[in-house]
């Protein structure tokens, strides 16, 4: 199964796609946690974007498309979370696949307003140490404030903070929902409400891709 997720910040994209990945034993593909990755290790790339993340704007596409060739050539199934994220990134997708014999089967968008991003997120926290995100409110660790997985202390990232939201909501509409709309174009898109809870996300998503018959 050959997936891409996408939503806006905040939207639970990468709650779900952990989810899916698991339940159906699908390698997790997130730009997001691979450059956080990078910046944690202060690898070549990590020191170029550590600002540009921080600011909560894209990184170059040269630099994304780099990145993921280098993945997907190596994997069968695979679900792409936080890219293709502008019109050259899904046109470079495109001609990768293409050139691999490869297709995306469906693309899901998890769906949220602006306003509820902004009231959801500042609830959100995340595992310096394993990226596992929680939220306060909504997804709450066993102990306050502690990771489940390892027991590190949570942290909020600095992109999580409001100002930056809004930002990156911006970001999102003018850049990512032309690439919602082609792939749309090629009835490739399953859309959720993802301003329901957590759970029923997640039970809609595994019902839907469950039927697929991948
Ligand atoms: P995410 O965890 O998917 O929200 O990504 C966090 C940040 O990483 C974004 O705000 C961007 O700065 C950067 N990023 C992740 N994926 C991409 C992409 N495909 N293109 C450009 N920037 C990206």
């Amino acid at each position: 199964m050959k997936l891409l997720f996408f939503g806006p910040p905040g939207a639970g994209k990468g709650t779900q796609a952990k989810m899916v990945a698991e339940k159906f034993n699908i390698p997790h593909i997130s730009t997001g946690d691979m450059l956080r990755n990078s910046v944690k290790n202060k690898t070549e790339i990590g020191l170029k974007v550590a600002e540009i993340l921080e600011r909560g704007d894209l990184v170059s596409d040269d630099i994304m498309n780099a990145l993921v060739k280098e993945t997907l050539a190596e994997l069968d199934s695979f679900i792409l979370d936080g890219y293709p994220r502008t019109l050259p990134q899904a046109e470079f997708l495109e001609e990768a696949l293409k050139s691999m014999n490869k297709n995306i089967d469906k693309a899901v968008l998890i769906d949220v307003s602006e306003e509820e991003v902004v009231k959801r997120i500042s609830s959100r926290r995340v595992c310096p140490e394993c990226g596992k995100v929680y939220n306060i409110i909504s997804l709450k660790p066993i102990k306050d404030n502690i990771c489940d997985v390892d027991g590190h202390e949570l942290v909020q990232r600095t992109d999580d903070k409001e100002e930056v939201v809004r930002d990156r909501y911006q970001v999102y509409l003018k850049n990512t929902e032309p690439v919602i709309e082609f792939y749309k174009k090629n009835n490739k898109v399953v859309t959720i409400d993802g301003a329901m809870d957590v759970p029923d996300v997640t039970k809609e998503l595994f019902n839907i891709l469950g039927n697929l018959s991948l």
